[in-house]
């Protein structure tokens, strides 16, 4: 019996079987491409309504990330749908039934210029991902004509990536050539530094750090700059935070500074990141109370335990403080059952009241300012219902594009009246 079973799949050719295969797939990518529409539904509620603020998380791709268990790409794909939903009802009832994927769908609203939605969401019946991508930078860029008589727009903003800030700076070109020259003139004296230091007329070793790039040679003119200004400042004054806190009324300001709040005093006081003057009546009694600071060990011991923010859902890793569970101020000790680490955002967001931490290490109860409870799972369980009703996917064609007679999105003239 089993030889004749044996000889029956064997029978089966690749072909067919990679059709089946096929036939399943389309079925289950339609139903997912469903369901994908509707979490994207329940992400646009949740931004829509602000919803995202209680919850603690930075953002909402971050609280995506978080409740669903994905990747932050993937989440800044449903909050980028999410966001522009009411702008795209056709591609969003593409996705609702199952014709277009969550990538599909999401290239289109990272990108695609207003009013486009027709023309992208009859492309995307077809067109792959990458084609669609095509597609998009083919799309005429709307460049606002800056106006002759007035001066460039000189700028420098800032967005927080997960792994890295980018900064985008606009200068006027005799700035411009300034800040070039500068920065070629750091990136020769720190390639002559690694010449004199690494360069032995022999292979350099493996231990050799690499070549300074451009963005060693931007840091090293940062750092001279700085510490050059400290000279120039009142009192040779380190560029630092400093704070002066009186220690019986607990009013703290910054130095030459504004006065604090009692939350923004407790921010800057929790961690080491600054330095504090204790005062009284006005008399400076000390600097720093060494039992605040976080020696490197503890530090250590503190990353070993939890290497990443505390808070569930983040999981960020870059520039965590070390946060006392109760403040120094009011008698908690720098000791590892006293601290957790947490990143900048959380730290700041604890202390002015949006979220709690209580502990002791490591075994804390963070809520949100409802005073829920913040789980660190995915809210993901097995499913209860039926899947979606939706015909299989078929998927874009994976023709070859023949981008010469394809002619890109127009936004339409401006409206005058
Ligand atoms: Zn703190
Ligand atoms: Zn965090």
């Amino acid at each position: 019996m089993s030889s004749a079973a044996g000889s029956l799949v064997a029978e089966e050719l690749p072909k067919d079987r990679l059709e089946v295969l096929f036939d399943e797939l389309g079925v289950l990518m339609g139903q997912r491409n469903a369901i994908d529409s509707r979490i994207v539904e329940i992400v646009a509620e949740m931004d829509r309504d602000n919803l995202v603020g209680m919850t603690g998380a930075r953002s909402i791709a971050a609280l995506v990330a978080w409740k669903t268990g994905s990747s932050i790409t993937n989440a800044n794909t449903i909050a980028a749908i999410a966001h522009r939903l009411p702008e795209f009802p056709r591609c969003a009832a593409g996705m609702r039934e199952g014709r277009l994927s969550l990538d599909q769908v999401g290239i289109i609203a990272k990108k695609a210029g207003h009013g486009s939605d027709e023309h992208y969401a009859a492309l995307a019946e077809s067109a792959t991902v990458d084609q669609l991508n095509t597609a998009l930078k083919l799309e005429p860029r709307p460049k606002p004509e800056p106006a002759p008589w007035a001066e460039p727009q000189r700028s420098i903003t800032k967005t927080t990536a997960e792994q890295c800030v980018r900064y985008r700076m606009t200068l006027t070109h005799d700035e411009a050539a300034t800040f070039d020259a500068a920065l070629a003139s750091h990136q020769d004296a720190l390639i002559s530094q690694w010449k004199r230091d690494h360069d032995t007329g022999e292979r350099p070793s493996d231990q050799a750090p690499p070549l300074p790039t451009m963005p060693d040679a931007f840091m090293s003119l940062v750092k001279t700059g700085w510490d050059a200004e400290v000279t120039r400042r009142p009192h040779g004054q380190h560029t630092t935070v400093v704070v002066h806190l009186d220690v019986k009324d607990r009013i703290a300001s910054l130095h030459l500074g504004p006065l604090l709040t009692a939350a923004e005093r407790q921010y800057l006081s929790c961690d080491a990141t600054c330095e504090v003057w204790f005062e009284r009546s006005g008399q400076v009694i000390g600097a720093g109370r060494t039992t605040r600071t976080i020696n490197r060990r503890l530090r250590r011991a503190l990353e070993h335990r939890h290497p990443t923010c505390a808070v569930p859902g983040c999981g960020a890793t870059r520039g965590l403080h070390a946060h006392h569970i109760q403040h120094w101020e009011d008698g908690g000790t720098t000791e590892l059952d006293n601290l957790v680490l947490v990143c900048p955002y959380h730290h700041r967001l604890h202390h002015s009241g949006g979220i709690t931490i209580t502990g002791p290490a490591p075994n804390i109860t963070v809520t949100d300012s409802d005073g829920r409870q913040l789980h660190s799972s995915s809210l993901a369980r097995p499913p209860n219902r039926p899947p979606p009703d939706v015909a299989p996917y078929r998927g874009p064609t994976g023709e070859r594009a023949d981008w010469w007679w394809y002619t890109p999105f127009e936004p339409p003239p401006p409206q005058t009246n």
